[in-house]
């Protein structure tokens, strides 16, 4: 098959029956004009939303059929009522209103382009990205026109969270709150999100909330040797490190993490002691700037080696992936179930303030307090 008729639409992996529940909801006619797609990063958010996109379009049942002529213009990101969006770095100051959404226009063309060459391409990593009150405009503007070729339009809105953290992010929110108030017939909206409770409350109420589950350990690994052809001892570790999201356990499996994974042992090492001299160490080695590309891996490669932490603490010793490791970093210490479930809820929160604009350096600043105290029982 020649590349210009190629039109795999990607069900996202290991969501079989996710998919077919979806299918039977769009085949029944019950299927909601706003949806909120959420899980973490790297379960499949943005696939799924393109599947269901292209279900709605394609006129067989089951799913996109992936061959009619609305598949394969859907697969190519080229179908004409299949709208997406996502944020974007902020635009340089703009003359006028008018003008700022002519440069998002064009910035969004060139990402599209750039994702049509290579769908996994990550855009703007390490950049402060936002979805703007302009954008918006666009889309509620899209919105009020009739579909181009189908019955419907799909407005696809990805990591959606993004709105809130922004400038001018109420005046977007409130913008976009009147199209989920109102959509036209023919509109369907769908919101993709890592950290759904960035979103306004009343962006959640006006969605109907689909979650992708996290996969077990067997099937990431399953995923891993069958998909990507990794030997079974290198899936299976991977697989474990993977907390079940198949993006991360490529990523695992495909790059160079030792760096992340020393800055998340340092990060561990420096919450455990009991001094703050090292903490203070530690937190200056982040720059106050660039927040996503260094401390995000950083923080996800720490949450890897807490969870071993709080193996021991529970006393789970067949579950922790780096034993000799973590004898070396407790020394003996045995911290209390209670405190590890504490930290573990500090790092969460340090990754999620990691999508919004932030100084990596008080954050870890903070992170590294928090965690001492949690650990030591003073929280
Ligand atoms: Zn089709």
């Amino acid at each position: 098959m020649s590349d210009s008729t190629r039109s795999e639409i990607q069900l996202p992996w290991g969501q079989v029956r996710l998919c077919e529940r979806i299918s039977g909801a769009l085949a029944g006619g019950r299927f909601p004009q706003s949806l909120l797609i959420h899980g973490p990063k790297g379960v499949g958010k943005q696939s799924m939303a393109l599947w269901i996109a292209a279900s709605l379009q394609c006129n067989s049942e089951g799913g996109p059929c992936g061959t009619c002529r609305s598949c394969r213009l859907a697969a190519h990101l080229e179908h004409p009522d299949i709208h997406l969006h996502f944020p974007m770095p902020r635009p340089k100051r703009a003359s006028s209103s008018a003008k700022l959404r002519e440069t998002i226009e064009k910035q969004r063309q060139e990402r599209l382009a750039t994702l049509r060459q290579n769908p996994e391409v990550v855009l703007d990593e390490g950049e402060t990205t936002g979805i703007y009150v302009s954008a918006i405009h666009a889309i509620r503007e899209e919105a009020s026109r009739r579909p181009a070729m189908a019955k419907r339009a799909v407005f696809i809105v990805s990591d959606a969270d993004r709105m809130v953290p922004q400038a001018a992010s109420q005046e977007a929110a409130n913008a976009f709150l009147k199209l989920l108030e109102e959509p036209p017939l023919f509109a369907y909206i769908i919101l993709t999100a890592t950290y759904p409770e960035l979103l306004l409350p009343t962006i959640r109420s006006r969605t109907v909330s689909l979650r992708i589950p996290p996969l077990s350990e067997d099937e990431v690994t399953r995923y891993l040797t069958d998909e990507l052809n990794a030997p079974a001892d290198a899936a299976r570790n991977v697989a474990r490190r993977s907390e079940g999201v198949v993006g991360r356990a490529k990523h695992l499996l495909e790059s160079d993490t030792s760096e992340s994974q020393r800055s998340g042992e340092r990060l561990l090492t420096a919450a455990l002691e009991e001094g703050a001299e090292k903490r203070y160490q530690v937190a200056s080695e982040y720059s106050a700037r660039g927040a996503r590309a260094v401390l995000q891996p950083a923080l996800e490669e720490l949450r890897v080696r807490l969870r071993d932490v709080m193996c021991a603490s529970a006393g789970a010793e067949a579950a922790i992936l780096d034993p000799t490791h973590l004898r070396v970093l407790l020394k003996d210490r045995r911290v209390p179930l209670t405190g590890v479930i504490q930290a573990m809820r500090v790092v969460d929160n340090a990754l999620e303030s990691v999508t919004r604009n932030i100084n990596p350096q008080s954050t870890v600043t903070v992170l590294l307090k928090d965690m001492n105290n949690a650990f030591s029982g003073t929280h």
